[in-house]
């Protein structure tokens, strides 16, 4: 975008689409442009400081009338809205959990926006339609779930998770999706999670008619992982209380610490009391491709669905969510309705058509981009920069145990590391230390962190998982957090 001409007017005509040359030198130039992006991606500030409203307050209010030249439409996004974004694959940006965008995904990208195809049927889209059967299942093979798990993919984990729930009440209230649940004498119906499990769940709760309320957070362990034995209490005050359970949500991969629930005993308690089992492992399921961790999957057969966000883990751009149900026809059952003008030939048959597995009718093409980064890596690449997270993960723990200031707040599992600058004896204002030095390092525009609390105090926490970060940019980070920290000590001292 930036040795551009200036075009004198705009470069749309009166009908049509901007001309074929036009349109070719505009490629061009965005080719350019991404290429020269990525390259130097660790030159850019990693987040505007701004103020919200910063943005908008450089934009034209005015809803456009008359078109307006390219040129000055690419000069906004390069003056305005680039530098307006954070820019989540910079190396040093560690928030969440990384960034998973990679070169090819974002060449994939391109193609889904020019073909710009609706998945919503196989007929009007055979090629989207047939390649999301395919990629989800070389996923379920990564995932060495049985074969009778099917998948679908959606945008987020929070939308996979609302349709397993959806699903499980259709299961323990059978004609819901017919009659609704309002003046039917049912139970209250319980959903159960960890106090460590995502805020999606009670989102599900919402949406489908059980209610946040009813969404009953059980105690986790010393090490973040759901306790089975509370859960079982829960469970059976419930029942004596005439709640009906109606499904165990047991996370691979928590949002703080990547802890993994205790999965075989909670499907054991699942199968006795015929509670739908569903795994978010949108996060940690991606472990799975390792050889070595196979560990993870252990009672991931047991399960009525799982939910794994590729976009979190496997080097998929953002969004891709796929979700796997035991038995799919459930899902199906629950969803299907073919509108008139869609005139479904074979709606029963051998077509696949993934609108009706969900509440959703259009559907992006994102399998695209799966198939070919994952073609572009193949599982090996995939699982050895995966790896390589987890050495940058367990080096930045040693880095922590070597400077007696600073503790690590919980296991290192997955890419995530959870820490504490323990500056004082003083609980509180140790928190107070350690949310300062995050809004600090955030501020500098250089990296950027998380902050989050364990057993109710604060932490700070980095996520891995961007294959443009290297040991380097992990050490630069490291260096900041201790000098930011000492910064930020003498200041509170100074002060008292
Ligand atoms: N589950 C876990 C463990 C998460 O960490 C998150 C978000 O980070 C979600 C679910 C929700 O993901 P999504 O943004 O795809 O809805």
């Amino acid at each position: 975008m930036k040795d551009r001409q200036a075009h004198l007017s705009s470069d749309v005509g009166e009908l049509g689409d901007i001309s074929p040359k036009v349109f070719r030198d505009e490629l061009h130039r965005l080719a350019d442009w991404i290429a020269d992006y990525r390259e130097n991606i660790g030159e850019q500030r990693i987040s505007p400081n701004d103020e919200p409203g910063a943005i908008l307050a450089q934009l034209d209010a005015a809803a456009p009338e008359a078109a307006a030249p390219l040129d000055e439409i690419f000069a906004d996004v390069e003056h305005v809205i680039v530098p307006g974004v954070s820019h989540w694959a910079h190396p040093q940006f560690m928030s969440y959990f990384g960034c998973t965008t990679t070169s090819p995904g974002i060449l994939a990208e391109m193609i889904t926006g020019a073909l710009n195809v609706n998945a919503m049927t196989w007929r009007t889209a055979p090629a989207a339609t047939e390649l999301e059967t395919l990629v989800l299942d070389w996923l379920r093979q990564w995932l060495h779930l049985p074969n009778d798990f099917i998948g679908v993919v959606y945008d987020t984990a929070s939308i996979s998770t609302m349709h397993a729930l959806a699903t499980a009440r259709e299961q323990a209230a059978p004609n819901t999706r017919k009659l609704g649940l309002s003046g039917r004498n049912l139970p209250t119906f319980r959903i159960y999670t960890s106090d460590q499990a995502h805020s999606s769940v009670e989102k599900g709760a919402i949406a489908i008619g059980i209610g946040e309320d009813n969404v009953q957070r059980v105690p986790t362990d010393a090490e973040f992982r759901m306790d089975v034995s509370a859960l079982h209490e829960r469970i059976a005050s419930d029942l004596r209380k005439n709640f009906k359970p109606l499904a165990v949500v047991a996370t691979v991969g928590t949002t703080s610490t990547a802890s993994v629930d205790p999965i075989p005993e909670i499907a054991r308690m699942c199968r006795e009391h015929k509670i739908w089992l569903h795994i978010d492992g949108a996060y940690g399921a991606g472990l799975a491709l390792l050889p070595e961790c196979k560990w993870v999957t252990a009672g991931w057969n047991e399960a009525d669905s799982i939910v794994i966000n590729p976009h979190k883990m496997l080097f998929v751009p953002f969004d891709f969510s796929a979700l796997y149900l035991r038995d799919i026809g459930r899902l199906r059952r629950l969803f299907t309705l073919v509108p008139e003008y869609l005139h479904l030939r074979d709606p029963v048959g051998a077509e696949i058509n993934y609108m009706d597995y969900g509440v959703q009718l259009g559907r992006r093409f994102r399998a695209l981009k799966a198939w070919v980064v994952w073609r572009a890596f193949g599982r090996e690449g995939l699982a050895a920069r995966i790896r390589d997270h987890l050495r940058l993960a367990k080096l930045f723990a040693r880095l922590l145990r070597d400077d007696e200031r600073f503790e690590l707040s919980a296991p290192v599992v997955m890419g995530v590391v959870c820490f504490r600058f323990k500056a004082s004896d003083n609980e509180s204002k140790i928190d107070i230390i350690n949310s300062k030095i995050v809004e600090r390092i955030n501020a500098s525009g250089r990296a950027y962190l998380t902050q989050t609390k364990l057993h109710g105090r604060t932490v700070m926490r980095i996520g891995l998982g961007n294959v443009l970060t290297t040991e380097q940019h992990l050490r630069n980070v490291w260096e900041m957090i201790q000098l930011t920290a000492d910064k930020v000590d003498r200041a509170l001292c100074a002060q008292r």
